[in-house]
């Protein structure tokens, strides 16, 4: 099967199939796209590689749905919404049963959110998947990293921790073992995320800050902090446990929620006179929200181990143990 054969099969779609925002799709020396009147192109990459960002063994359709959802996060997070992507392919051999897997997981999460593959391009070499995505945002409207402001509420989405911990249970680290059936449940976590698309919609003009979780909890807001010029207070009774987490013990339960990374959940800051609003957004969006620390002024992050009291965290200051954890982690 020659190179054009394989991007017609599995990369090309016919009139009619999928969602179609282009002027000129896919099939030309390039694709032609603009975004609404009044709004702004939002635009980001992400590669994965082989033994680096997955293992070998994975299931194609569930690595072609996480290749597209951790670019569609990035979307998310800037309160874009998704409309087209271009894929840059580079293949060891022509697996065609690999190829089916892959773009079916693939086109299925594009259809899902409306974004059309619009282009790329097909190479020989390691097994690597660079996507870039496009999305539009009314002009001006764009969530940042820089917004955030002393007094705002610091919010997580979902459940932040459990692909961390199905990668540990893959590296075998974890005493005790999961059983087989909470396995399965945060393995499909790790290899099949769900991109917060609905709930960055929902966030747009509402919260004044936001970054997605892809290094850990705490890593990507030391980048919201350093941009917003603030300090953050966490309370470590207020982090989100999922069911799964909950069985395990109480420091790991910390060290995922707060280190894990690859959850691709929604990190944002919102005034706390907003507050009803962002449950109400979360609730929209269907995904549950959590509000986990406070803005601050003064500069640098401040864990305590209480819960929230009238209006802050509580308890007593902890050693931070988290932000240099794991700092050169596999990805
Ligand atoms: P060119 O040589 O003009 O850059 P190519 O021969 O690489 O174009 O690709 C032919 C067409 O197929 C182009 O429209 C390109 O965008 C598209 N294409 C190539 N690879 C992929 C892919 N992996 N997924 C989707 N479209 C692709
Ligand atoms: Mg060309």
């Amino acid at each position: 099967m020659g190179e054009f054969d394989l991007i017609a099969r599995y990369f090309h779609r016919p009139d009619g199939q999928g969602p179609r925002h282009a002027i000129v799709p896919n099939g030309d020396d390039c694709a032609v796209i603009a975004p609404a009147p009044g709004m702004q192109l939002a635009v980001s990459t992400d590669t994965m590689v082989e033994g680096r960002h997955f293992l070998s063994t994975v299931d194609p359709a569930r690595l072609g749905h996480k290749a597209l959802a951790v670019n569609l996060s990035d979307l998310a997070a800037c309160g874009a919404k998704p409309l087209a992507f271009t894929l840059a392919l580079t293949l060891p051999r022509v697996d065609q049963a690999w190829l089916a897997g892959f773009s079916g997981g693939l086109l299925a999460l594009a259809d899902e959110h409306g974004c059309e593959l619009i282009g790329g391009d097909t190479t020989a070499g390691p097994l690597a998947i660079g996507i870039t995505v496009m999305g539009e945002v009314p002009a001006g409207q764009a969530l940042l990293r820089s917004g955030a402001r002393p007094g705002d509420e610091l919010w997580v989405s979902g459940w932040p921790g459990e692909a961390r911990l199905a990668l540990e249970a893959f590296r075998g680290t974890l005493v005790p073992p999961l059983d087989g059936e909470a396995f399965e449940a945060v393995r499909l976590r790790m290899e099949r995320p769900t991109p917060r698309v609905a709930l960055g919609l929902a966030l747009r003009g509402l919260a004044s800050s936001a970054i997605d979780v892809s290094d850990g909890l705490l890593g990507d807001l030391g980048h919201v902090l350093k941009r917003s010029r603030v300090g953050v207070e966490i309370a470590l009774g207020a982090l989100p446990v999922s069911p799964w987490l909950a069985t395990r013990p109480l420091a790991e339960q910390q060290d995922n929620v707060l280190a894990g990374g690859d959850d691709y959940e929604l990190l944002f800051t919102a005034p706390a006179a907003r507050h009803a609003e962002v449950l109400a957004a979360g609730q929209a969006a269907g995904v549950p929200v959590h509000r986990i620390g406070l803005l601050q002024a003064e500069v640098g992050l401040r864990v305590r181990d209480g819960g929230w009291g009238a209006e802050e965290p509580t308890g007593q200051p902890v050693a931070n143990r988290w932000t240099s954890f794991d700092h050169f982690k596999m990805a």
